[in-house]
């Protein structure tokens, strides 16, 4: 759990900290047009959801400006995993007791409708970004937790059986070249993306349907006009009849009954040196993405040309820089693979997730304001998926109406958006994962 002394030799000569996906999709030319006075719809937020809202409201007619502190996808949406999944994380048992069994079902049902719609829509839209069905292999971290991926999978929920199956210790080296876990669950539909590619996609996607984009453009304030709201910004003032906040982990005092809302939580990665062929073949034999049964979630996959191991985890108690943290994610990477032990860290770096109190995204309209956020570090295809329903609901749209509209966005007393209860949650969430089994 400590983080370790920054060792020089764990990194490579060429060492960067910045996202790896970065060198492959150098982030996007500024834009150094003139921020327009007014505007149909204003996006506050350059990630998957912003992008989304923007193709659907300016195919929809709508003059659309997306606006972004930083360059465009600075945020999440170009320094994540590139792990997509079916997302929703409540139990049905959990959410039946809050919602009654048919608004729990159509809930999770969403989660699955995001994981099959992202795919088709990637494809629709010919973006290329080394989308791939590999599968997920979800490893049990001890033999309690196996046997709890096992029940689960006995008795899925009517209606949203998927095609996952078992995997025992004796035949995890098939999925895992490691000793580490106790067998674990394949995900076949789950998937891999690049996602700056991805990102660069749907930039390319939105500025053709006519969107606005304008980077390094911090929105200020909101406020009400007769006809709509007032942006003060960066660049000057933007008025505009509609309002999409799509700002997630980077929500700050903007709007602080989000801010309220969304918890944000650093999550740290880092790129490996390439890795000889017949090595990386014998780890991940399957190309799978891989995720594990701890309470402090660490996720890992190959790069899309398979020569380097990308690792992502949450290790240090306090949100820290992600060199300095590079050591203790290298050391849980060492810990699945110890043939890795001698490969230099050539990347790292962190981004803000946001978390919901219910660990659930919530979308909708608050105070005449559209929103989606807080994807709790699932968002490739949750933010896509509830980006495009936010954008065709400002439309009036009937498809973008979601069974998650019908949930409350909770916060909870004395929260004002610094999660002050973090670092003893990862105490306890370390001291859970490291029990003896
Ligand atoms: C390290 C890491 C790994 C992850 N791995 C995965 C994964 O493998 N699979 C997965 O599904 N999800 C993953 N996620 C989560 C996923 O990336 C996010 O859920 C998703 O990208 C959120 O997209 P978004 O558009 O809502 O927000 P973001 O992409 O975070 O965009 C928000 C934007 O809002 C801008 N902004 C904030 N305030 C203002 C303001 N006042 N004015 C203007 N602009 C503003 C920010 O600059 C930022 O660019 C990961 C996240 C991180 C950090």
């Amino acid at each position: 759990m400590e983080v370790t002394a920054v060792t020089s030799e764990l990194f490579t000569s060429n060492y960067i900290d910045q996202p790896f996906w970065w060198d492959r999709t150098p982030r996007p030319e500024s834009n150094h047009q003139a921020l327009p006075g007014e505007a149909d719809v204003a996006i506050i937020g350059s990630g998957y959801t912003g992008l989304c809202a923007a193709i659907q409201t300016a195919r929809g007619g709508r003059q659309t400006v997306v606006l972004d502190a930083e360059a465009a996808g600075w945020g999440c949406s170009s320094r994540n995993g590139g792990q997509v999944s079916t997302s929703l994380k409540p139990s049905y048992e959990g959410l039946k007791k809050k919602y009654g069994g048919e608004l729990a079902f159509n809930i999770l049902k969403e989660g699955h409708n995001a994981l099959q719609w992202i795919g088709e829509f990637i494809k629709d839209e010919e973006i290329d970004c080394d989308f791939k069905r590999c599968g997920r292999f979800h490893a049990a971290h001890t033999p309690k937790h196996y046997t709890l991926l096992e029940e689960t999978f006995a008795s899925p929920v009517k209606g949203l059986e998927t095609d996952s199956y078992m995997v025992s210790r004796q035949d995890q080296h098939k999925e895992l070249s490691s000793d580490l876990y106790h067998g674990g669950i394949v995900h076949p539909r789950h998937a891999s993306l690049d996602p700056a590619r991805y990102h660069q996609g749907l930039l390319g996607r939105a500025v053709q349907a006519g969107a606005d984009i304008q980077p390094h453009c911090k929105v200020n304030a909101i406020s009400h006009t007769q006809s709509g709201f007032q942006l003060d910004t960066q660049k000057g003032t933007l008025v505009a009849r509609d309002v999409v906040i799509a700002t997630s982990g980077y929500t700050k005092t903007l709007s602080r009954w989000h801010q309220r809302r969304i918890i944000p939580i650093g999550s740290y990665m880092i790129a490996t040196e390439p890795v000889p062929d017949d090595l990386i073949r014998s780890l991940i034999p399957n190309d799978r993405v891989i995720s594990d049964t701890r309470k402090l979630v660490v996720y890992y996959r190959t790069c899309p040309e398979r020569r380097r191991i990308l690792f992502g985890a949450r290790t240090s108690i306090k949100e820290t820089d992600a060199r300095v943290n590079a050591p203790a994610i290298h050391k849980e990477l060492v810990k699945r693979f110890p043939e890795l032990d001698e490969f230099c860290v050539s990347h790292s770096w962190m981004g803000f997730v946001g978390y919901t109190f219910d660990t659930m995204p919530h979308l909708g309209k608050r105070d005449g304001i559209y929103y989606s956020m807080g994807y709790c570090g699932s968002g490739i295809s949750l933010a896509s998926y509830f980006g495009t329903r936010i954008g065709q609901q400002v439309l009036g749209l009937a498809e973008g109406r979601s069974p998650l509209d019908l949930t409350t966005f909770q916060s909870r007393p004395y929260y004002t958006g610094n999660p002050w209860f973090l670092a003893p949650a990862i105490r306890y969430y370390s001291w859970l994962d490291n029990r003896p089994a």
